[in-house]
């Protein structure tokens, strides 16, 4: 009989709830702080960024929220998505070791990321919301929510750090085609863009600083309000369809993963996928590592101190006790500009703090390795992010053949690479560096936290 390779739910199939991991934590995540006073934030705090539906999930004790049925309809445009096990790859690593993959790259921005935006704008459109802001990175984010937007006919305006503005031209025309408005960042539309324009004309912009702008835009407008497309509760929460199919997927495949591995930025699609298997490893059920994997150049987790800092470099947010490089870091441009934030979603953080997971951090150059490796196996060319848990998946796999360990490793394809194909090229041309970020500048960094007692 031919061997199984492909692991498709029905549409039936598709979840019918997220699942929210915290009640079933042994302790609860520390709740943000406001700035000025270091109390908690109430909803009222945050009403005027966010619709009172994702406020109330993101403070949400209840284990499982039905998905809205408008929701699940737009879901089922590209969900479930596939699960496959990677036979060649294993066949050409000689390995005993069984690897799957959770694919995102189907739907219609290539990644995870429309899992939250379409929820995202249901909820606005629902909550008479005119126009969302945003910030983007690598471009992903801002097309999974000029996408959404236009379904639920808001208008989306995004500001794209300037750097990947730059250099990735057709993630700004994808954004475009959807409907989204896009801005460089920084930009002289906001105070927080123009003092930074101020100190340097020739800023690359960061995840922080275009957080800021979208920030401040939504918190000066009525019919305007700001999505987040990772970080937060509400966002992993939506995520988590991705490891609730995947564990219906992996019964079908008969295997239950010994490694969930996943790559972090902000933490959404790893936790996505890892925090059903979680909540079955909390019950017992299942004996597992949930690893996450960052670069060396941004190493949130594995280098960052756990403590209160902003998710901006303004300091507009409330105070997020998370991972940290410290709120004004600028990284060096590694092409996963997806994985290059400065802090780490707080509930990721916490549970790592719980010794509930493990973290590593990977060059950049040998995951582009791992990629090619993937894309000539499997014939799949990831995103520059993903290949960061492909590089730990194979060294995993490698080891396995040393010791003849029958590893199961699940990893999470969080999207492809098609409008990445430069950082491929300057790959295969042998020019992409590795860097790691200098102990200097972490501890420079900590020198500026808003509140170093918290
Ligand atoms: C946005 C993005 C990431 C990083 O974000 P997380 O919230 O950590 O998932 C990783 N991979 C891809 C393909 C992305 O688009």
């Amino acid at each position: 009989m031919a061997e199984q390779t492909k692991y498709l739910l029905d549409e039936s199939e598709l979840p019918t709830h997220w699942y929210n991991l915290i009640p079933d934590l042994p302790a609860p995540p520390p709740p943000p702080l406001h700035p000025a006073t270091n109390e908690p934030v109430g909803p009222a705090d945050l009403a005027p960024l966010f619709p009172m539906a994702l406020i109330l999930q993101e403070v949400s004790t209840d284990s499982y929220i039905e998905i809205p049925e408008e929701v699940r309809d737009v879901y089922r445009l590209w969900r479930p998505s596939p699960l496959y096990r990677a036979r060649r790859l294993e066949r050409a690593l000689g390995t005993p070791a069984r690897i799957y993959f959770k694919y995102e790259g189907v739907s219609p921005a290539g990644s995870h990321k429309p899992n939250t935006s379409v929820p995202q704008a249901f909820y606005n459109a629902q909550e008479g919301i005119r126009r969302l802001t945003t910030e983007t990175g690598a471009g992903q984010w801002g097309t999974a929510l000029a996408f959404a937007s236009s379904l639920f006919g808001i208008e989306c305006e995004v500001w794209q750090v300037r750097a990947s503005y730059d250099q990735k031209p057709y993630r700004k025309s994808m954004m475009e085609v959807f409907g989204g408005v896009v801005h460089p960042s920084p930009s002289d539309l906001t105070e927080a863009g123009r003092k930074i324009l101020a100190d340097d004309p020739d800023s690359p912009g960061s995840l922080g600083i275009a957080i800021s702008e979208a920030v401040e835009i939504a918190a000066q407008n009525d019919d305007t309000r700001y999505a987040l497309g990772s970080v937060l509760n509400h966002v992993l929460l939506h995520q988590t369809v991705i490891g609730e199919e995947a564990i219906t997927q992996m019964a079908m495949a008969g295997d239950t993963p010994d490694l969930v591995v996943g790559c972090v930025g902000g933490g959404s699609n790893f936790g996505g996928l890892a925090f059903p298997f979680l909540r079955e490893k909390l019950k017992g059920n299942l004996d597992c590592e949930i690893r996450a994997v960052e670069p060396a150049a941004c190493p949130t987790l594995t280098r960052g101190i756990y403590t209160y800092d902003f998710g901006d470099t303004a300091g507009m947010t409330p105070l997020l006790k998370m991972h940290t490089l410290g709120h004004d870091f600028v990284p060096d441009p590694i092409h996963a500009g997806g994985l290059r934030y400065h802090g780490m979603s707080p509930l990721i953080s916490h549970v790592y703090e719980l010794g509930l997971m493990t973290a590593e951090a990977r060059q950049q150059s040998e995951c582009f390795a791992a990629g090619v490796q993937f894309a000539r196996t499997e014939g799949i060319v990831p995103a520059p992010e993903p290949t960061h848990a492909l590089a730990s998946t194979i060294d995993e796999a490698r080891r396995c053949a040393e010791t003849g360990e029958e590893k199961v490793i699940l990893t999470a394809l969080c999207g492809h690479g098609h409008l990445d194909l430069a950082a491929y090229d300057k790959y295969l041309a042998g020019d992409v560096q590795d860097f790691d970020y200098p102990q200097e500048r972490i501890d420079e960094a900590l020198t500026r936290l808003p509140n170093p007692d918290l």
